[in-house]
């Protein structure tokens, strides 16, 4: 017996409701806001995340799938979304038109340890724009974020917390601070951190070790040492969220490891997941479409994964699949035929119709009806069909009643508007 590959899984259909929701949830806010779906390929050249994820990330050095193709060529599965949107939106020149509001979901895949709510392929639903570069840009995307966290129903159980990671121009001197902070505590940081506070001091600060152990406290800040723009920038922020009613707080030990990420930098962080706790993750990376090899323009995007908001979201709020009508068929041919022609004219009255098809007497289907959770069931037995008429049972009430063929659909889609 072949089973699935370890720390993936399949999303059965009983789950596939709840999917849906929030893809569908997601789809009308992003949409409201301006965004448009971008689909890329889940497989690239290793090369793109390389550049755009970092070489000496954990995500590149350990956690891809690379393989060769038959052509030699190196690729790798998409370990994450916004590498592909940056290398569509040069490949297409997009520049030329902005700006560029772009939604994307779908599976990312990362060879990481299995754990609850952690899989190697799991799920992402994220936003990038590109263009504007001032910080109304960050506020309305923010603002986007907290209404679809409301729309799932989870919007008191998340808090916005944001940071400004500086500039190219005050991040530097910073850097140099923090170093020389770092070295005077050198002996009280865990092993990984004495190993890359030289190659990337920055990583340090969220280091959930050092969390614990309160020597980070002392550690200068990037928000006290930001220049003169990247404290406008902040500012201007604060200011639109205010305006917008949205709380925040500011968390300065949020940072990202890379250069190519200016200033703002945000998470919407849920109680009750524990260590895992950010559900939604971004900031702006004004560096990376030069990086790329673009013309340089600023960006600002966000992620956020699935199986994590699928922990949190309201059950209450995921809209119950189910048919309108069972079909209950009872009888020889002629009854079938009957049947099947009726199940087409409801279907075609935009009715969800599950027919019976497996045969067995009419106690039996009846328990079949019961178990799919139609609120109609349709009864169509030898009598019935000679007499030209069907039996229609509302399953809440158990009220029956006999009417004709031809004025079947209408009575069912009165019954059901008065459900509603
Ligand atoms: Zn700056
Ligand atoms: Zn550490």
């Amino acid at each position: 017996m072949i089973q699935t590959v370890r720390g993936v899984r399949d999303i059965l259909p009983e789950e596939t409701g709840r999917w849906w929701f929030l893809e569908e949830t997601a789809r009308r806010i992003f949409i409201q806001y301006g965004y448009r779906e971008l689909r890329t390929p889940i497989f690239e050249r290793t090369e793109l995340f390389s550049r755009a994820v970092g070489e000496t990330s954990d995500i590149v050095e350990k956690e891809m799938y690379v393989f060769q193709d038959r052509g030699g060529d190196s690729l790798c599965l998409r370990p994450e979304g916004t590498a592909s949107v940056v290398r569509t939106f040069i490949e297409n020149s997009q520049h030329r038109c902005l700006p560029w509001r772009v939604f994307y979901m779908g599976p990312m895949f990362r060879y990481e340890r299995p754990q609850k709510g952690r899989f190697r392929q799991f799920h992402q639903i994220g936003c990038e724009l590109f263009g504007p570069d001032g910080p109304l840009a960050d506020a309305e995307m923010m603002s986007m974020v907290l209404r679809f966290f409301r729309e799932i129903g989870i919007g008191d159980a998340v808090t916005l917390e944001i940071n400004s990671l500086g500039c190219p121009v005050c991040r530097g001197p910073y850097r140099e601070r923090l170093t020389a902070y770092l070295e005077s505590v050198r002996e009280v940081l865990c092993a990984n951190c004495q190993r890359r506070m030289v190659r990337n001091p920055l990583r340090v600060l969220d280091c959930k070790e050092e969390g614990g152990s309160g020597v980070l406290q002392g550690a200068p800040a990037m928000r006290d040492h930001l220049c003169h723009g990247c404290e406008a920038h902040f500012q201007g922020l604060l200011g639109h969220l205010e305006r917008l009613g949205l709380p925040y707080r500011i968390n300065p030990f949020m940072v990202r490891g890379l250069d190519y990420y200016h200033r703002t930098a945000f998470e919407a962080v849920a109680s009750g997941l524990g260590a895992q706790n950010a559900v939604a993750a971004g900031g702006r990376y004004d560096g990376l479409v030069a990086e790329m090899g673009g013309v340089s323009t600023p960006a600002v995007g966000f992620a956020m994964g699935m199986e994590r908001l699928l922990l949190l979201l309201d059950e209450n709020k995921v809209p119950v699949t189910r048919p309108d009508v069972y079909l209950v068929v009872a009888g020889e041919d002629l009854v079938t035929a009957s049947g099947l022609m009726l199940a087409e004219r409801l279907r075609e009255a935009g009715l969800a119709v599950e027919m019976h098809l497996s045969g067995g007497g009419m106690k039996v289907q009846m328990k079949h009806a019961g178990r799919s959770e139609a609120r109609i069931a349709v009864i169509l037995g030898e009598q019935e069909v000679s007499a030209g008429m069907a039996a229609i049972k509302q399953m809440r009430t158990g009220e029956q009643e006999k009417i004709a063929m031809d004025q079947v659909v209408e009575r069912i889609r009165l019954l059901l508007c008065q459900h509603h």
